[in-house]
């Protein structure tokens, strides 16, 4: 072991990191290192992974905020299926920090299905106890009254996570970052 600092746990085999790969198939966002990726067999696992169960949950966001019951539960086993695969080529102490990543992806787009959000962001952070905490910051369209924009959020939010995830959502900061007053500028 060295004294060196800790990778971050999100590191992939071949030294890239995981999240870049997941903003970069979640936004459709071209591949910072084109060639290493066509030729890195991690990267390539990792990007397969992550378009099958990301591929699933945007399928759910086509369809409505309520969710129909079976589909929960098919994409709820495809997800479990797919995490664990994701696993496997994050490499060692990957585990709870990919899980994490999932459920800030399942997270951002039960926010994003809110009608009155523009835009979102959310960060996840698994506890001791099995729950996750996370941390919701969302730029808000004009109209709605925040706080009841909020409680929508937080109930949109701890609902999908723990219908497609199988995480109990134990604490959901949301933070109101700004309101687009015309969301076309
Ligand atoms: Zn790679």
């Amino acid at each position: 072991m060295s004294s060196v600092a800790q990778p971050p746990p999100t590191t992939l085999e071949c030294g890239r990191d995981l999240l870049a790969l997941v903003e970069q198939v979640s936004e459709g966002l071209p591949p910072a290192e084109p060639e290493h990726q066509a030729r890195c067999g991690f990267c390539q696992e990792a990007i397969a992974r992550l378009k099958a169960a990301l591929g699933a949950l945007r399928d759910l966001a086509g369809e409505a905020v309520r969710t129909p019951r079976g589909l929960s539960a098919r994409v709820l086993e495809q997800l479990r299926r797919e995490r664990h695969s994701v696993l496997i080529g994050a490499g060692s102490g990957g585990r709870d920090t990919v899980s994490e990543v999932i459920v800030s992806q399942i997270a951002r787009r039960a926010v994003l299905a809110v009608e009155a959000v523009h835009h979102a962001s959310v960060v996840s952070e698994s506890r001791q106890d099995g729950g996750v905490d996370l941390d919701v910051r969302v730029t808000a369209r004009l109209g709605p009254s925040l706080p009841d924009l909020v409680e929508e959020l937080r109930e949109e939010v701890s609902a999908h996570v723990h219908a497609l995830a199988g995480v109990r959502v134990t604490r959901i900061d949301v933070t109101v970052d700004d309101v687009a007053i015309d969301p076309d500028d």
